[in-house]
């Protein structure tokens, strides 16, 4: 039975209520989902109903059956992946935008929004200290917002190869490339899958703590010039997944100062919040990308405060995008369009329709204003470091790479008569890690380097502070203790 307007208030203040019944009580939850795969088909009715039912009964039904198949993201001891920080400002901005329902794919479809992403992006360059190239006040440069930071890799490439192709309408589409690193991000092989490109991977080293060199990029444009290859894009990462290592961007800069026809991209897609302070830009990193780097995109809905989706994308030339993806069907077209006097975002990005995402930055950015926004980030970073000082303090664990930021990458390594070989440390910490994610109480996810097998534990949640910190670690210890014993075991019964 479809709400009215004043059933809609009363539906909307108790799922406010609702809402904040969960922020109280989130601490104590598991932070994992229990459920098993198909549970929801099980509680399900196989068809949607056939008169319409109680809103309260729906909203009773979400309390009932969502919420246990929920991971809690926004838990203080979520560990995983990366944060999808979240906050009330956010979330209040996408009801909002939710209530205006517009597709923003033209300013005439809506001036606010166009205009208010066009502000929020240069607030974000500025806060992140870009350089003035890339506002939109430059009328060269710019800032888009696109639904991932995937996304915003894939419109890079896309808008790279169209640059290149124009350059070269002779070379043959097989013959393209596009480079990645082994710990680039899955984006770079989706990217390629997607255009149906060749992905070159190149060669990172554990000494140089997983960061592409300038070196290593002159050696492979000279190999694949001689092989009849044209690079045209490079993804270069700032943070990357696994260890949060960062590429040399000014090496990379450097090298392709003489290949002006390869794109730089930069994903910094977690790492990039950092530039927000500025004892965090260096030594180098920003100012390289402000001299190098053709696009730069990172989230706002990573280590951002900003509730999914919201990937930020800069661009040094927005006609790369726009000669790429500018179509402009008669139906579409406007008077302003047409006078080139306002951004048609939608010639920015793959889609056409868009949601309005610049709102909830917004809210956000105006809440917890710069200073605010900077005080989380450092936060974050002094609370892995507690974590770090523990790792290091350990005589059972040790770090794998230096600490990145907010991200502890370790194992179990506990000491022992004789240094343990690689498998036989594998094969402990995958035990390790098998009762690890058997806890309910906190979550971290896995990674491997360089066959490494290793544990990341990755902070970001608004909630989490030193209690949950500790917390972890003891958990840690607890369980590597135990880990141990069933490691013994196991070996004990393979000699027997
Ligand atoms: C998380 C992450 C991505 C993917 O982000 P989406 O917005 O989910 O596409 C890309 N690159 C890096 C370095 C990441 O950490």
């Amino acid at each position: 039975m479809p709400l009215d307007i004043e059933e809609f208030r009363k539906a909307g203040y108790k799922a406010i209520d609702r809402i904040c019944d969960y922020y109280y009580s989130l601490q104590d939850k598991p932070v994992v989902s229990q459920v098993e795969p198909g549970y929801l088909r099980e509680a399900l009715p196989a068809e949607a109903p056939e008169d319409g039912e109680d809103f309260d009964t729906i909203q009773d039904d979400y309390q009932k059956l969502i919420v246990p198949g929920l991971t809690h993201w926004q838990h203080p001891s979520f560990f995983a992946y990366f944060p999808t920080a979240c906050t009330f400002e956010g979330m209040l901005g996408d009801l909002y935008a939710s209530s205006a329902a517009n597709p923003g794919f033209n300013w005439a479809c809506s001036p606010a929004c166009t205009e208010l992403e066009a502000v929020v992006m240069d607030w974000s360059a500025k806060l992140l200290g870009l350089i003035p190239d890339f506002y939109n006040t430059s009328g060269i440069g710019g800032g888009v917002m696109q639904t991932s930071a995937s996304d915003s890799g894939l419109t890079a490439v896309v808008a790279a190869r169209s640059r290149f192709v124009c350059l070269h309408p002779s070379i043959p589409l097989e013959s393209l490339i596009i480079y990645v690193t082994s710990q680039t991000h899955s984006l770079g092989a989706k990217a390629g899958l997607v255009l149906g490109l060749e992905v070159r991977v190149l060669d990172v080293r554990e000494e140089d703590a997983f960061a592409l060199r300038g070196e290593t990029v002159r050696a492979v444009i000279d190999q694949d010039k001689e092989r009849g290859k044209y690079p045209f894009v490079l993804i270069a990462t700032v943070g990357t997944t696994s260890s949060g290592a960062i590429d040399r961007i000014d090496e990379i800069g450097e090298v392709l100062q003489d290949f002006p026809d390869i794109w730089l991209h930069v994903d910094a897609a977690w790492a990039g919040m950092t530039f927000v302070c500025p004892e965090l830009r260096g030594p180098g990193e920003l100012q390289a990308i402000n001299k190098y780097a053709t696009s730069f995109c990172t989230n706002f809905h990573k280590w951002g405060l900003v509730n999914f989706d919201a990937s930020t994308l800069w661009v040094r030339d927005r006609k790369l995008l726009t000669d790429a993806l500018d179509i402009t069907p008669e139906f579409l077209r406007t008077k302003h369009g047409d006078e080139g006097t306002v951004i048609d975002y939608r010639n920015w990005h793959l889609g056409l329709g868009r949601r309005f995402r610049s709102l909830k930055v917004w809210f956000v950015l105006r809440s917890y204003g710069a200073e605010g926004f900077r005080r989380y980030i450092r936060k974050c970073i002094e609370l892995n470091n507690l974590f770090a000082s523990y790792v290091l303090e350990s005589p059972d664990f040790a770090l794998v790479t230096q600490p990145s930021l907010a991200l502890t990458v370790f194992r179990l390594q506990p000491e022992t008569e004789q240094p343990l070989a690689l498998q036989a440390l594998n094969d402990l910490n995958r035990i390790f890690y098998g009762r690890l994610s058997a806890r309910r109480d906190i979550h971290l996810t896995q990674t491997q380097l360089n066959g490494v097998f290793c544990i990341r534990l990755a902070i970001g949640a608004v909630r989490t502070d030193e209690s949950h910190i500790k917390h972890a670690y003891d958990v840690l210890v607890e369980e590597a203790g135990q880990a141990i014993e069933a490691w013994k075991q196991t070996k004990q019964a393979a000699m027997d």
